[in-house]
Parts: structure tokens; sequence; C-alpha cells
């Protein structure tokens, strides 16, 4: 895993779909760490909206595991918050 570019994302803010399972046709560099996923190697495409399009950027599984870790806290906090509200 290369040197990922600042703060974690979660799903909530980054997906405009869910994640899913990924075979890569060829090396392709991984949207979060920049670090290569090479032909063949699973890896998660996570859509993403950029300018008004969807893209479809690959992500390793060391970052996609740290998003989805990152968006279990996003909904906890969120979960917490509506406790509140109730
Ligand atoms: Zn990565």
């Amino acid at each position: 895993m290369g040197k990922p570019k600042g703060k974690t994302p979660s799903l909530l803010t980054i997906t405009t779909g869910k994640p899913t399972v990924h075979k890569c046709g060829r090396a392709t560099p991984c949207d979060r760490c920049g670090e290569s996923v090479v032909t063949g190697a699973t890896c998660f495409q996570i859509p993403k909206m950029a300018n008004g399009f969807t893209k479809r950027p690959i992500f390793c599984i060391a970052c996609t595991s740290d998003i989805v870790a990152q968006t279990k806290t996003d909904v906890a906090a969120i979960e917490e918050a509506i406790k509140l509200c109730v």
C-alpha cells in the first residue's frame, strides 16, 4: 500500500453506489494510495461523482477496508445524533 492522501473518505461522502468487487484487466493505480493494482488482482470499484459525472475509480483492498471502517465511524456518529432526537 502506498501513501494515502488526506483524510480517509467514507462511503457516505464519496460514493454514488455500492462498492463492487472488481478484477483489474490491466494494472490500475488505486485512487487513494496510488499503489498499482496488478492485472488480474482483486480490487474494489467505488462509483464516485466528479464534476457531474460518475467515475468508477478502483481502490486496493487495504484502502477499501479503511474507507469501510471510516463509514462505520460516520454511521455510528449519525446513529448517536438520531438517538438524541428521539
Ligand atoms: Zn490503495
